[in-house]
């Protein structure tokens, strides 16, 4: 007979099982992805022509993939329902729509589907939804904030490509969190030069591929190779600093920089105890000390 633990091992795996069987293989294309921009060239070129190289995701990866997707398929229902009683009124249209981006050559360069577009104000703004990780969605505060971490800024670059290829001047990226949901604007003409930027990369990946050759080795980035996908079985850079611990989990530079504030917090606390207490003394008569308060500064 089996015990709660066998039937909990075998539960497990037969969901594993289950969440392997869907995953698609990834096959060679010749565009880049409008989620797949890349700090370094070389990475698009082999994500392009070789993506059967890499490892298959793990179950634990697919499932989060898949409690993604979950995630915003749920916060567009909600947001078709919410915006009904909104004032002004808007809607949910035009979910997946497909867009190409074409390069200087007329080639299809980037292609990418919209999430959905808000319809309000007889306007119909593109709509990106994410469901990353709470620690890194903690981080964002303006659309900006996407820019300033490896993990989040493709999805700042897919955003900026499907206003572009609508044609829209604004749009939206809708980020899940614990509470209620981060609605970030966006602007394309405030990033417009990071647009123009990843299209030129995205055309100079298209002539590699087209040309059977590889561009040169990220410099300088030793920890975007670490954390890249290439690294180590099929592209091997020169690493200064190999004996470096690079971080290459989200969750647990967050944690780490989240520990960083709770200290400063602290030190802060601690020094306006100090301050308020040596003011007190420098003031007291009894304390027959001299005059002068020391002042105490975090760090
Ligand atoms: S290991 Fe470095 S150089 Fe090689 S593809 Fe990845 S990021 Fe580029």
């Amino acid at each position: 007979m089996l015990t709660a633990t066998d039937i909990a091992d075998r539960i497990t795996t037969a969901w594993a099982d289950h969440l392997t069987r869907q995953a698609r293989p990834n096959t060679p294309h010749d565009h880049v992805y409008a989620s797949a921009w890349r700090v370094c060239d070389r990475r698009m070129v082999y994500e392009l022509t070789a993506p059967e190289r890499l490892p298959p995701w793990p179950a634990d990866l697919l499932a989060r993939f898949r409690r993604g997707d979950d995630r915003e398929r749920d916060l567009l229902a909600d947001a078709a329902r919410i915006g009904r009683d909104a004032d002004p009124p808007f809607s949910i249209i035009g979910q997946q729509e497909r867009f190409v981006l074409k390069d200087h050559k007329s080639r299809p360069a980037i292609t990418g589907k919209v999430d959905a577009r808000i319809l309000i104000d007889n306007q119909r703004m593109p709509l990106e939804v994410k469901a990353w990780a709470p620690m890194l969605v903690d981080r964002i505060e303006r659309f900006e904030d996407l820019f300033d971490n490896p993990w989040t800024r493709g999805g700042g670059y897919q955003l900026l490509a499907y206003l572009y290829g609508a044609g829209e001047p604004c749009g939206f990226m809708l980020l899940d969190r614990s509470g209620l949901p981060r609605l970030l604007p966006v602007n394309l003409e405030a990033n417009l030069d990071r647009m123009e930027a990843f299209l030129t990369k995205a055309e100079r990946v298209i002539d590699h591929v087209q040309a059977g050759t590889l561009p040169d080795y990220l410099e300088g980035d030793s920890a975007e190779c670490r954390r890249c996908s290439w690294y180590g079985h099929t592209c091997n850079p020169p690493l200064a600093a190999t004996s470096a611990t690079l971080l290459t989990d989200p969750e647990l530079e967050a944690q780490l920089e989240r520990r960083t504030r709770r200290s400063t917090r602290t030190s802060r606390r601690s020094c306006a105890a100090w301050n308020s207490a040596s003011r007190a003394t420098s003031r007291s008569p009894a304390s027959g000390a001299s005059n002068r308060a020391w002042t105490c500064r975090p760090t």
